[in-house]
């Protein structure tokens, strides 16, 4: 695996596979099997694969965990050559962003809401540094997980915005084996909490269940998450149209359960297809 810190290392990599199809996989590091499932799709779509990783810390807010977010690069180094990752790009904060770095890309609308109003300024962030990383490796397909559901539709409303020549395939959620969905800050959790953020994803699955059985009041269907949740506090849980994520009040076939609550001062995401 080559490993490029810098835009020349990368761009030169990029240059001499002439036609080959690349497939980048963009990551803040601290890999797990959840990362690695967006890798495995890549390799299976993708002539050469790309990793990045990089703690962005435009996504991050004034009060969020950008400096004890977890790193461990020579774990997730070994990890990405153990499946085949052609390059692993790792740029530094002054690669990514020049002193004068002074630009913003905005999508309007959809990054206020859910996650954008709970995370000002997160998804601002979120599409400068994925724009910088599709300009920066030009792939042909970009890969990105469900688990960061309106990320997910953020980022396909930019590429076609702003006409992107990308294609951006969408992942399922890897669980663990008790059904929390894996996520890099899943560490900063003990056992008492741990157990109690299983009840995320089973009271999404109660939800299912009723709306399965005919139930498509969003509002009862609310409140059976709610009332099977054990947790702190809960920011919000909306049951919203798949693509605009505008909110329901009857529910559809794929209509998607949202959800973000608190255990611990440990914030969890997470989501449901209906
Ligand atoms: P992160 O390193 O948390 O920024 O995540 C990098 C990419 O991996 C994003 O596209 C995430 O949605 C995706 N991802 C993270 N956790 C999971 C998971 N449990 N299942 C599927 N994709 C995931």
């Amino acid at each position: 695996m080559i490993v490029c810190e810098d835009i020349d290392c990368i761009r030169a990599f990029i240059k001499s596979q002439k036609d080959k199809a690349a497939g980048l996989v963009p990551t803040m590091g601290y890999l797990h099997e959840g990362h690695m499932s967006l890798v495995d799709k890549a390799k299976e779509l993708s002539d050469v694969v790309i990793v990045s990783i990089f703690v962005n810390p435009k996504q991050f807010g004034p009060n969020e965990d950008f400096n004890r977010y977890p790193r461990d690069l020579e774990k997730d180094k070994n990890l990405l050559i153990s499946r085949g990752v052609d390059v692993l790009f790792v740029p530094s904060l002054g690669v990514m962003y020049d002193k004068d770095f002074s630009s913003k890309v905005i999508i309007e609308g959809i990054s206020n809401i859910l996650e954008g109003a709970f995370r000002p300024g997160h998804f601002d962030g979120v599409c400068t540094v994925v724009s910088k990383l599709f300009n920066i490796v030009k792939p042909q397909r970009a890969f990105f997980g469900e688990k960061d559901y309106q990320q997910l539709k953020i980022i396909q409303k930019m590429v076609k915005d702003l006409n992107f020549d990308i294609e951006i395939i969408p992942v399922p959620i890897k669980r663990e084996q008790d059904g929390l969905a894996m996520s890099s800050r899943n560490v900063y959790l003990d056992d008492i909490s741990r157990h109690r953020a299983s009840s995320i994803y089973s009271s999404l699955l109660k939800a299912k269940k009723q709306f399965e059985n005919g139930l498509t009041c969003v509002k009862t269907l609310t409140n059976i998450v709610k009332n099977n949740l054990d947790v702190d506090s809960i920011d919000y849980i909306k049951i919203v149209d798949k693509d605009t994520l505008e909110e329901k009040t009857t529910a559809s076939k794929y209509d998607r359960i949202l959800i973000a609550v608190r255990i611990s001062g440990v914030r969890f995401i997470d989501n449901i297809e209906l």
